[in-house]
């Protein structure tokens, strides 16, 4: 079994107290043990990616424009990571077991070369961390769970603005994607 830790939309957009489309303190209050949980596969030499909302200024095309506000606009400080995690990537980002992948949609497998990452490292296995719990990383997970990998999520490791939404997807991963919750 090989493994991957999949990390979603961790940034200061999305967690910090100012950022645009912020979970607030319940994003905040996971950034100690994702950091670990990264540390452990950085050191384990698993593969680690960096799944992060990119978004143009101003898109009328994109789906997002009539959702939410500007947020994750590309080159800007929202968009980088938060706090420890973004450390942890500028300290590792060389190594060849660290990839950054940008995405545009709420699944980091939406348009992207994830899969082809995944595949042709023989992965099998996910982990998932970061946020919105039932957004970005539930629609990360249903489209890994349809492409028939295992899942794992880190129950301390994802969060939401909506403490409903996030006990929701909790269980839904567990119960109707057989993923080991963790
Ligand atoms: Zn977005």
């Amino acid at each position: 079994m090989k493994r991957a830790l999949i990390h979603i939309d961790y940034t200061n957009d999305f967690v910090a107290t100012d950022g645009a489309l912020t979970c607030g303190e319940p994003g905040q209050l996971i950034e100690k043990a994702i950091s670990n949980i990264t540390h452990t596969f950085i050191a384990n030499n698993d593969f680690v990616v960096f799944a992060i909302d990119l978004h143009k200024t101003s898109d009328p095309y994109h789906p997002e424009s009539n959702l939410f506000p500007p947020h994750n606009i590309e080159k800007t400080k929202g968009r980088e990571l938060f706090g420890k995690v973004r450390e942890i990537y500028q300290e590792n980002k060389h190594r060849d077991n660290i990839y950054w992948l940008d995405k545009t949609r709420y699944s980091a497998f939406a348009g992207t070369d994830l899969e082809i990452k995944l595949r042709e490292r023989g992965i099998t296995d996910i982990h998932l961390v970061g946020v919105c719990t039932d957004i970005c990383v539930l629609h990360t997970a249903v489209d890994a769970y349809n492409k028939g990998f295992q899942l794992t999520v880190h129950r301390d490791g994802v969060a939401s603005f909506n403490q409903a939404g996030h006990l929701w997807a909790l269980d839904h991963f567990k119960y109707s994607l057989g993923a080991q919750i963790i």
